[in-house]
């Protein structure tokens, strides 16, 4: 069975982005089913000659701040059912939210290789606080921009390798 890297995290944080640099031109496989399944995006992508999945989640339709949450957390639990590895991605610019503590407690209970992949890290002359993640209680930190690519090959090395 093909190895699934799905990338869960709460709106605006980059998945999409990341999502389109890792499948590029490769045929997104997109289903207009209802539900979570509609807010799952699947397209194929390759890293040093290793073929996988890459689930893109989000894109939620939600009436209030809990259905919100609901749907994000039912996203995260099918990411530990059905993946190889989970990129919980977070943005520096905002850092870490209650909801993003909520989801680290969910992940860390999981058996599954999870990276903390902290996005809009564009330019290090910035002073980023990616380090403030690590109280997430999930291990190393990836900094990447999924705009530029920097620090991608360093997290998709990792990536693979779990696999
Ligand atoms: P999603 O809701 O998690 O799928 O996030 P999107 O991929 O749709 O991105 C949300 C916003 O963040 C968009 O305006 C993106 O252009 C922006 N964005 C995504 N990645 C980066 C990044 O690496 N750096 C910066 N500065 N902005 C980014
Ligand atoms: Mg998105």
């Amino acid at each position: 069975m093909s190895n699934i890297v799905a990338i869960v995290g709460r709106p605006n944080v980059g998945k999409s982005t990341l999502f389109n640099r890792l499948t590029e031109t490769r045929q997104a496989i997109v289903d207009d089913m209802s539900g979570v399944t509609r807010d799952r995006h699947y397209g194929k992508a390759e890293w040093i000659g290793r073929e996988f999945t890459v689930i893109d989640t989000g894109g939620y339709v939600a009436h209030s701040e809990d259905v919100f949450e609901t749907a994000i957390r039912e996203q995260v639990i099918i990411a530990i059912e059905e993946a190889t590895v989970i990129l919980f991605m977070v943005d520096v610019t905002t850092g870490v939210t209650d909801l993003e503590d909520d989801v680290a407690n969910i992940l860390r209970r999981s058996k599954k290789p999870v990276f903390v992949v902290a996005n809009k890290v564009d330019s290090n002359k910035l002073n980023y606080e990616s380090s403030t993640f690590y109280s997430l209680g999930l291990g190393d930190i990836y900094d990447i921009s999924a705009m530029t690519g920097s620090g991608t090959g360093d997290l998709l090395d990792a990536v693979v390798d779990k696999f």
